[in-house]
Parts: C-alpha cells; structure tokens; sequence
C-alpha cells in the first residue's frame, strides 16, 4: 500500500473488501427501471448506465444494459478504460454529485451475462483423487489421461440461474449398487460443487486455437459457480460419456463477476505439475490464483476449499478448449470443477466431506450427508487485492422440494 492511492469518497468503502481495488460488475434492478450495469463499492452499487448516459454517451450500449455482453465483447482494452473511469469517478470527490449510488440493499441482481456455452472441468487433483478413491475404490484413484490433460465436459448453459435463485431437487433415474433395476423419483444424494469459473469477452471464430498466453485478453473476469449434483443419477447414468442429467438441472453463478485486473495481487504458481504437458499446455509465470472459498450450510462454514491449491490453470482450461480448433463466443463459461485441498475440511464438495455419505460430518451440531430440502447453501470468495483482501461474489441457493 502507497500513501499516494487516491481513496474512495465513498463512505465506508475505503478498506473493506469493496475497495476501489476491486470493483466487480452486475447487472442490477431497483425499482421499476430498467436493468443496467452496475459496480461494487463497499455497500453501495454505482449506477454504472446512469453514468455512461451522463458523462460518456460512447458507452452507453455497453453499461446502459441489461447483460455485461456488450462490455464483454468490447474488448481489453475497453475492460482497461471502463475500469479507470470508475476508479476516478469514485476517487475524485469532485464528481460525487455527478454520479448515483444506491443502497446494495435495494438492489436485485440479474444473471450478469448472456451465457453462450458452458464447460465444466475437473482440475482438482485432491478432488479427482478422493473422487475416484470413493466410487473406483479397487482402481487408480486417477485415471492415466487426468495429468495430461485438463478433463472436462460440456454442460448446460441453458440452466445457469444467479445467485439467491432457488433449486428444485432433481428427479430423475436412480440405482443404487444394492438394487437390482433403477426407479424413478427424488435424488436422494443432492450435492454442491464449490467452484470458480471464467467469463469469456472474446469472440474467436471456428479453426483458431487460443494460446495460454492470450488468457488476460481473452477472459474479462471469474464468477463464483455452485455446480449442483445428483450423485445417484450421476452414478447410474454417466458410464461411458460423462454427467448429464445428474448437473443440467441446475447451475449457479454469483451476480458479481470480478475482472481478472482486480486479481492481479491473487496471482500465484500453481502447486506444481509433475508430469511434463505438450507444447500447447505450456505457460510461463505464475498462473494460479490464491482464492479462498467458504462454503457455508445453514450459517455454519463446513469447508474452506484454497483455489491455490489447483493442478490445472485457468490458461490451461483456456488452450485446451480450443486447441481442436473449437470456436469461443461472447458469453461463454467455463469452470474449474470442484476445488477441494489436501486437508479434511478443504473439500469442496459433500461427497468428499461425507465420503461417499459413509462418514456424515457435522454442521450446526447436526450429522450430515448430503442436501435436505430447505438446506441453504452460501460460497463466499476472497483473494489478496492491491489494498488488502477483496470480496468476490457469492452464491446462494436454497434447496425446494422436487416439484
Ligand atoms: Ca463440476
């Protein structure tokens, strides 16, 4: 910290998690006006479309929206400018009255961006160890492709929903080790999956491959993802192609999403890959992130999964993405999978930290397994920022019955 960073004239903002240094984008509502894009700092929304029509007409159709696409598709260097033109507007006291700021709690929060497609990979190697140690328990806990390349399968972009929006239990078809045919009706094993994931701003048309290199030009910034699981449908169903109907049936995002040049200070190696990769997956300098999650159940934290603790960089996820030649839209999604750590209560998932439901953990001084109807469950994000930590956003959700 330098004495010479200018400080937000926003009351109570200077230090606490929404400084200046961070600044993540929404999509807000308040009231009956329209929806349009929106800032963070400390407990106040900054009306980022009011603004732009105000003071910088030229983007209008980038902030005086109701999806971040627009700003997405806008490009990096846009990203750098928006981004400084906050930062004045609120450092200078001077354009106090110039600008809107309204109450965070006043505001409703849309899905931030039209998701294009959606990639969910599996790049936790503590996660996809205890994962195969619990339903491959006489095999290798990971399989002889995980440290080659990034495993991953495409999801549903269709059923993203934003935080605080509610999850109906999947029904779907289960059978369990012991039964002999599978039946229909409530996933009796509901599951989260504590995860970070990647917004894409950048259009790459079919046959271009997208090096590690290009990845700060190519993602605007991370949102916090809730990958909800029907572990008794996954298991039934996802032999030999992958999950399908046990995750499409719902997914979750934070309304916030943080621009990778506010996790800058978060930047930090990756905890070491020990197989060599191929050329394409190569990448110099540090490259993960030092992001701490808590994963929260009816108010009590039950895991703190360290986004550090990763085998495989978001640069990686990005190459191999397109390394077929693959197209990349506007809009698109892709996310780490589970993050879970070497300890206990680093799991990011209730899978892990119930081992396959066989030894039931405790939150709120009550054993559990996996999700009950009416069970909330809260993923809050932090990260070193350049003037202290700051706040990603989280995602909430609570658990309906089946409907
Ligand atoms: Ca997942």
């Amino acid at each position: 910290m330098t004495e010479t960073q200018p400080q937000t004239w926003v009351d109570g903002a200077a230090g606490s998690l929404y400084d200046v240094d961070n600044l993540p984008y929404a999509v807000v509502t308040t009231g009956d006006e329209p929806a349009q894009v929106g800032v963070r700092i400390g407990e106040q929304v900054l009306d980022l479309g009011a603004a732009a029509r105000a003071l910088r007409p030229a983007w209008t159709p980038l902030l005086g929206v109701d999806r971040l696409n627009p700003l997405l598709a806008a490009g990096a260097a846009t990203w750098a400018e928006v981004r400084a033109w906050v930062v004045d507007l609120l450092t200078d006291p001077g354009r106090r009255d110039q600008v809107r700021l309204l109450p965070l709690a006043d505001v409703a929060c849309r899905l931030p961006f039209e998701v294009a497609d959606y990639v969910d990979y599996y790049a936790s190697e503590h996660h996809a160890t205890n994962v195969g140690r619990i339903f491959r328990p006489d095999g290798a806990a990971l399989l002889p492709n995980w440290k080659h390349l990034p495993v991953g399968y495409h999801g549903r972009a269709g059923s993203i929903v934003v935080s605080g929006t509610p999850v109906h239990r999947p029904a779907g078809q289960r059978k369990a080790p012991t039964e002999d045919l599978p039946s229909y009706g409530p996933s009796r094993r509901l599951d989260i999956e504590a995860e970070l994931g990647f917004v894409v701003g950048r259009s790459v048309p079919l046959g271009t491959r997208v090096a590690t290199a290009e990845f700060a030009d190519t993602v605007f910034g991370v949102a916090g993802v809730n990958d909800w699981s029907a572990r008794d449908i996954q298991a039934w169903e996802y032999v030999p192609l992958g999950p399908h109907l046990a995750k499409s049936f719902a997914t979750s995002i934070s309304a916030w999403v943080t621009p990778l040049a506010a996790l800058e200070p978060a930047r930090v190696p990756l905890p070491g890959q020990d197989v060599p990769v191929l050329q394409y997956l190569r990448e110099e300098g540090p490259s993960g992130y030092d992001i701490e999650v808590e994963v929260e159940l009816n108010g009590t934290v039950v895991a703190r999964p360290p986004y550090r603790s990763m085998y495989w960089s978001p640069a990686q996820m990005l190459a191999h993405l397109t390394v077929n030649g693959a197209s990349l839209r506007v809009g698109d999604l892709y996310a780490s999978g589970t993050i879970s750590g070497p300890d206990k209560d680093q799991r990011g998932s209730f899978l892990e930290l119930s081992w396959g439901g066989r030894e039931p953990f405790v939150a709120g001084g009550a054993e559990r397994t996996f999700l009950e109807d009416g069970d909330e469950v809260v993923l809050r994000y932090t990260a070193p920022g350049a003037r202290g930590r700051i706040g990603l956003g989280e995602v909430r959700g609570r658990i309906l019955p089946t409907s």
